[in-house]
């Protein structure tokens, strides 16, 4: 089975401490491609990194949306200019984040400033994936209708929505949009995605972990080995055999990102 995980932060704590280690696992059950995903700077530089040490590894450049009130126009430019140099294969991890939950960076400061330039800093993002003719992979919470009126606007279309779990009234939308969906390991105990799982058409379905995050057991630390979790939910879903499942995935891959 050739495997894929088109989201993963492999230079984060918990996996990098032992990266050598995870790779050679993740070979082993077949994991053929991790698109490990920068959210800043010094994350970006890092992830260029693993992609020249290892061959699986390709690397997607980005500005997660709550580090953008981290950084000043200048900085956020300049990283900008240094994603529109480089030879990432995808811009990721990009989007709006309007959450505000009790840890969460948003927790005070969610003013109209901050959206604005979130989205501001998003459709410059966007454009780089366009000039570029690379996808782009969606990091969309609280924000769903912004994030999908935004894409629509800037007419982006190798749009991956990463870990999708807005409202499910849009999901036809961007379907009709032609954009595509990645389901994460947490699949099992995260319902809406069973969901999602049944009406996005193969065709448009990506296998990733977000990992070290959304492991299949809670709290667990997630690496890229975990994806055939999502490769057999997604066969049970749709009653078809795991194999065909996989090698459609794979194929989904080299049809959008090569
Ligand atoms: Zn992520």
């Amino acid at each position: 089975m050739e495997l894929i995980d088109v989201h993963a932060h492999l230079n984060y704590e918990g996996l990098i401490e032992r990266i050598d280690e995870v790779i050679s696992k993740c070979k082993l059950v077949g994991v053929k491609v991790i698109i490990t995903q920068g959210t800043e700077p010094k994350g970006n530089r890092e992830v260029l990194e693993l992609s020249k040490k290892y061959d699986i590894v390709k690397p997607a450049l980005g500005f997660y949306p709550t580090h953008i009130a981290e950084y000043s126009d200048e900085d956020i430019e300049n990283e900008l200019n240094f994603i529109s140099n480089s030879d990432c294969i995808v811009i990721g991890e990009v989007g709006l984040d309007y959450f505000q939950g009790k840890n969460h960076e948003h927790k005070d400061n969610l003013t109209d400033e901050v959206k604005n330039r979130m989205i501001k800093y998003f459709k410059k993002l966007i454009q780089i994936s366009i000039d570029k003719d690379i996808p782009i992979i969606v990091h969309s919470r609280k924000a769903e209708l912004d994030t999908i009126e935004v894409l629509e606007e800037m007419k982006a279309k190798k749009v991956v929505m990463h870990c999708y779990s807005g409202k499910k009234k849009y999901l036809q939308r961007m379907i009709d949009n032609g954009w595509s969906f990645s389901i994460p390991t947490n699949v099992e105990r995260a319902l809406h995605f069973h969901y999602i799982i049944k009406v996005v058409p193969l065709n448009k379905l990506f296998t990733e972990t977000d990992a070290p995050f959304l492991a299949p057991i809670k709290n667990e630390i997630n690496d890229s080995s975990n994806v055939i979790v999502v490769i057999k939910k997604i066969a049970e879903i749709k009653q078809l055999d795991e194999e065909e499942v996989a090698n459609n995935i794979f194929l989904n891959y080299q049809k959008l990102f090569l």
